[in-house]
């Protein structure tokens, strides 16, 4: 079967040249199945993962809409982080460019008085956490959703476990009931279910079935190692990964930052995101890594879900993550978009049951790391041990 293209699908001409302008040669899977419905005021269901094009796949028949009848506040997109609602707004401006799209991001974390201001510009698509976009309903002058036309839910299971319900019922009471809802979420839980029957009408369902598995394209393998040498085991790979744009996830916001020092002591560039830094120093901290100025990104499972960077090339768990699904987040942050990439989990003798609920997860057995030689790797021992003294000490 030809494949199919975004004209096709009914897609206009002048978005059809903004994606094609953005690299998209044909519709993801995700974006082929909903298009036809979107397109056509149609409500829809879509359980799929980050990573299957579904931003674009909710902005394009929001942006063609728009086309037609440009007007403030007349989308708002609901996303659990801080990180995602920026990519969101992103989206949505890169595909809206032709008519100059203006979005508004609403998340915790950052001035309220700001977003004020963003807001009494008048734009046209509102992206943000459900309890900072009730805030600014609630308290700032002039911003209402009376006209709302589309009201998006990405990551729908997330928001709904990290206790947005009440807010977002809030928000829901403050809308039109005439509007077209579109709910994206990875799983489906009675909440989410529960959420689709409160908000949407009629709704198609979409899934795309990507679920827990990791792409072909990615490299997995494991390092077994002592926990005492784990610091100087991952000094080593990185040596041996140098160049190569690198996420390392650790489980706690304490490792992280130690580890950041320990590596900026040995002159690598690193930077460090995790859910203790300030809003602003994260967004930083992702900039630099994004636009290469830095190679090697530090992060908790704050950073593993969701977060689109391009060309990432390896995967480190410096910490197993004990949650297997947070495995596949993890590791799905490079081989993107039909590029190859490695994903390398560093596993001591406390973390073999872990590996093994994570392999029967993914349906697929890791397997060792062959490249490892253990006495060069020994030998970065003394100056990994200082740097991490003066780490410990700094902290
Ligand atoms: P998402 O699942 O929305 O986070 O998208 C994941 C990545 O795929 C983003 O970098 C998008 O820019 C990219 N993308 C979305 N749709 C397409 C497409 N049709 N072709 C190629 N890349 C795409």
């Amino acid at each position: 079967m030809a494949e199919k293209t975004f004209a096709g699908l009914g897609v206009c001409d002048e978005i059809c040249e903004a994606v094609r302008k953005m690299g998209y040669k044909h519709p993801s899977k995700i974006q082929a199945e909903s298009l036809p419905y979107t397109l056509k005021d149609r409500d829809i269901i879509g359980l799929a993962e980050t990573g299957s094009g579904k931003t674009a796949a909710f902005a394009i028949p929001v942006i063609q809409q728009l086309l037609d009848d440009p007007q403030p506040f007349f989308a708002l997109a609901m996303s659990p982080t801080r990180e995602l609602c920026v990519q969101i707004a992103e989206q949505f401006e890169a595909i809206g460019s032709l008519i100059g799209l203006r979005t508004a991001v609403l998340v915790g974390g950052l001035d309220m008085v700001s977003q004020a201001i963003a807001l009494s510009k008048k734009p046209h698509v509102i992206v943000g956490t459900p309890g900072r976009v009730a805030d600014h309903l609630a308290n700032t002058k002039g911003f209402h959703l009376k006209k709302l036309r589309y009201l998006i839910f990405d990551e729908a299971d997330r928001l709904l476990s990290m206790d947005f319900e009440k807010q977002i019922n809030l928000i829901l009471t403050q809308i039109p009931k005439e509007r077209n809802t579109f709910l994206f979420s990875a799983t489906m839980t009675s909440k989410v279910q529960k959420l689709e029957r409160a908000s949407l009408k009629d709704p198609v369902k979409i899934e795309i079935n990507t679920k827990y598995k990791t792409v072909d394209a990615l490299v997995q393998n494991y390092i077994f190692i002592p926990a005492k040498h784990k610091e100087t085991y991952l000094v080593f790979l990185l040596t041996q990964f140098v160049g190569h744009k690198t996420i390392i996830f650790t489980t706690t916001c304490a490792q992280s930052q130690k580890l950041a020092l320990i590596l900026r002591n040995l002159n690598f560039k690193a930077v460090n995101i995790n859910g203790q830094l300030a809003q602003a120093q994260r967004l930083t901290a992702l900039n630099k890594f994004k636009n290469g100025e830095r190679q090697i990104l530090i992060a908790t499972d704050v950073a593993s879900r969701g977060l689109d960077i391009p060309a990432v090339e390896l995967v480190i768990n410096f910490d197993i993550p004990s949650n297997s699904k947070d495995y596949v987040h993890r590791v799905g942050r490079t081989a993107r978009a039909g590029k190859t990439g490695r994903a390398l989990t560093m596993v001591t003798q406390y973390d073999i049951e872990v590996l093994q609920k994570i392999e029967s997860l993914i349906g697929q057995k890791l397997v060792e790391y062959k490249d490892l030689d253990s006495k060069a790797a020994l030998i970065l021992t003394d100056s990994v041990v200082e740097a991490t003294r003066l780490a410990t000490m700094e902290m």
